[in-house]
């Protein structure tokens, strides 16, 4: 009787141990889920126009920046194909990993080339209005699967960029309360449409200087998000 409650012992405390060791990998396994979705922002520029416009044939987001401006890889990956093509113009397809697809459209240049290795935040070109555009600007696409003419796997992007957003308006709310900054300091609320690039041209500072005044990390703001600047 006593060997078989010792018995029951044992195998209770390997039951603990097996609950507490899976514990430990899926706080890990979410921990890595949450840097993979810290996208880094393709381009610093206003976002002109959304996912799923001009009647549903709008399968990325536009972003309008200044011609030759850096555009960046959001993640790591391979580059697919580097070519220039009579619609997308100069067009750069990034694979990721995890098995979605990225086009950088509209290109001025391209600066990688088909089966380059890219980590996050590699320049593969810079912003212009070649192919079917009307205007310097990027036209930005997600594909959850390989990319196909009819674009039946194209996604929101701003989706992609949730957890960035998320952070972003924590360390706004942060700063606000912890706030070191003058009288002669204003706050602006994001309105709908607003940019980092946008605020700073009305200011007349430079992104990076809103960035800093903000301690913001990325060129990401949120509608409702309070900004500080200087007057
Ligand atoms: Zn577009």
């Amino acid at each position: 009787m006593k060997k078989a409650l010792g018995f029951l012992v044992i195998v209770s405390f390997m039951f603990l141990l097996i609950i507490h060791t899976t514990d430990e990998v899926s706080a890990e396994g979410s921990a890595r889920s949450d840097s993979e979705s810290d996208w880094e922002w393709p381009v610093i520029g206003e976002l002109t126009d959304h996912f799923g416009t001009r009647g549903g044939n709008h399968y990325g987001v536009d972003i309008a920046a200044p011609s030759g401006s850096e555009v960046r890889v959001v993640e790591d990956g391979t580059v697919k194909k580097s070519y220039y093509s009579t619609s997308y113009g100069h067009v750069v397809f990034v694979r990721h990993v995890n098995g979605l697809e990225t086009v950088y459209a509209h290109l001025s240049e391209r600066l990688v080339p088909k089966g380059k290795q890219v980590k996050r935040g590699t320049i593969i070109g810079t912003v212009g209005n070649t192919g079917n555009s009307h205007g310097n600007h990027l036209h930005f696409e997600v594909h959850e699967g390989e990319w196909n003419a009819h674009k039946t796997k194209a996604v929101d992007p701003v989706v992609y960029f949730d957890q960035t957003l998320e952070r972003v308006t924590v360390e706004a709310e942060t700063i606000e309360t912890a706030s070191t900054m003058k009288s002669n300091k204003s706050e602006v609320t994001v309105q709908k449409g607003d940019t980092l690039w946008g605020i700073a041209n009305e200011y007349g500072v430079t992104v990076d200087t809103i960035k800093e005044w903000n301690h913001l990390k990325t060129d990401l703001i949120v509608v409702g998000q309070t900004l500080n600047v200087l007057k």
